[in-house]
């Protein structure tokens, strides 16, 4: 058996054309959604996420506002950015780029942005209704795109077993809030888990967000599992996720590449979010396209 390779460059250029189709419905009507980028200090991994993002929001024809504050900003310079946002009525979606530099709290950051401008959706009221069980209008772009690819996919989620290796607010927390809002029964990893490979054995859905290249090998995975390698750590100058794909492709049932796999998604699930809170808090009475 070898694994099904989950292609998230052709699902997320799905979930593109979707987005790219309600974004140009809105701006026929006279609303163009925005998304305003904080870009704070001269981390190079972030300024590549951010061209990234900022390039697929304008072939979208979104409205980018991009502001990169000097990377010895305080915490008040970036909430008072932030607060300009908030009241921008042009900007629909806010995406502060993480990590922050360390003199800046984060929290602080996120706690004073409008909950309905939340394109990343880590908004502790959204984190927080995901937590509920109930449906925030937006959720985090990692892992709301894992969920899109096992959908897109047919990945059998009700009754299944997942665990989730990671316990972040960005990846890992909301990964597994999802996977249990779709009827999953989910175990979460981190690395104080005992036995970590017989823990994984038993996942039908393996989620690997850890940040160690190449950690998980066929030890880990129950042959057929799906597994998503959300993981990126850069080895000898290339991209390496924290799935050993050599080993485990032959025992998977699925399996994400990285790269080509989560990394597309994230972008994807960020123009989601900014056309749906353009729409929810601008749109009303514009029609949505069917799906
Ligand atoms: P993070 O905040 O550093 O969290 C890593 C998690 O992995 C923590 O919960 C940690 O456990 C756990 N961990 C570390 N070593 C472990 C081990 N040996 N055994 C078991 N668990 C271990 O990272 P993150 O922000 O969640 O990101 C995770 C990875 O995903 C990173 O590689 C990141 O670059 C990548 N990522 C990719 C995308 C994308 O779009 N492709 C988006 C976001 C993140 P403790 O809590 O016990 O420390």
């Amino acid at each position: 058996m070898s694994a099904v390779i989950i292609d998230g460059r052709a699902v997320a250029a799905a979930v593109r054309e979707e987005v790219g189709a309600r974004a140009r419905e809105l701006t026929e009507s006279g609303i163009r959604p925005g998304l305003g980028v904080v870009l704070c200090g001269e981390n190079p991994a972030s300024q590549i996420y951010v061209r990234n993002k900022g390039k697929a929001a304008e072939e979208l024809g979104l409205r980018v506002d991009q502001q990169t504050p000097p990377g010895d900003s305080s915490t008040a310079d970036i909430v008072s950015v932030v607060q300009r946002m908030n009241d921008d009525d042009g900007i629909d979606g806010i995406l502060v780029q993480l990590p922050l530099p360390s003199q800046i709290d984060p929290d602080a950051v996120l706690d004073v942005l409008r909950p309905d401008k939340d394109a990343d959706g880590l908004h502790p009221l959204n984190m927080g209704l995901l937590a509920q069980g109930a449906k925030p209008p937006v959720v985090a772009c990692t892992p709301a795109g894992c969920m899109e690819m096992l959908r897109r996919y047919d990945v059998p989620l009700r009754g299944s077993r997942a665990v989730v290796v990671g316990r972040s607010a960005l990846v890992g927390r909301p990964m597994a809030m999802l996977l249990v809002n779709a009827d999953c029964t989910v175990t979460m990893c981190h690395s104080r888990t005992v036995d970590l490979p017989a823990a994984c054995r038993e996942a039908d859905i393996l989620i690997a967000a850890i940040g160690r290249a190449g950690m998980i090998t066929a030890d880990y995975v129950k042959p057929g599992a799906c597994v998503v390698d959300v993981g990126t750590s850069r080895v000898d100058g290339k991209l390496r996720g924290d799935v050993d794909r050599e080993s485990v492709e032959p025992v998977a049932g699925w399996l994400t590449p990285v790269p080509g796999g989560v990394g597309p998604m994230t972008i994807a699930m960020l123009m989601h979010n900014t056309v749906a809170l353009c729409a929810a808090r601008r749109g009303a009475g514009v029609p949505a396209s069917p799906r």
